[in-house]
């Protein structure tokens, strides 16, 4: 599948700086601030701040460079926000079928409470 990024999305914006964000950590490659609706205690979103739509786009054109950075800093948060305690998920939604509200890949990590099962009935 050939990506088309909209440089209107949400993140796009947070990236040029239109919009605030409560940013956790910034690398070189790498955003990680916290997800505006809070569905658990810990709730932060990682974005690469390259253009890619999806973790396959991501995954299938990113340099090392990114792919390492961004790595590291998902490790790094979870560190930081000490979610390996309790245990934690993490959630990277793509797609139509996958939800996916903003076209710019993030990895929701999520932590703080029972998170119930991985997945309901649709
Ligand atoms: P998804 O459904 O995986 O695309 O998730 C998009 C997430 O972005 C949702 O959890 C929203 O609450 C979150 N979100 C939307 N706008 C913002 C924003 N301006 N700052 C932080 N998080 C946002």
């Amino acid at each position: 599948m050939a990506y088309t990024y909209d440089d209107e999305n949400i993140f796009a914006k947070i990236l040029r700086g239109e919009i605030p964000n409560q940013t956790v950590l910034e690398t070189d490659h790498s955003l990680a601030f916290r997800d505006i609706y809070p569905q658990a205690p810990t709730h932060v979103l990682v974005i690469p701040k390259g253009k890619y739509v999806c973790y396959d786009h991501f995954a299938q054109e990113a340099t090392d460079a990114e792919i390492l950075d961004y790595t590291r800093t998902i490790g790094e948060v979870c560190k930081m926000e000490g979610v390996a305690d309790g245990g934690f998920r993490m959630i990277a939604n793509a797609g139509e079928a996958g939800v996916q509200e903003v076209p710019h890949l993030h990895v929701h990590i999520l932590a703080g409470r029972p998170l119930g099962r991985m997945l309901q009935k649709a």
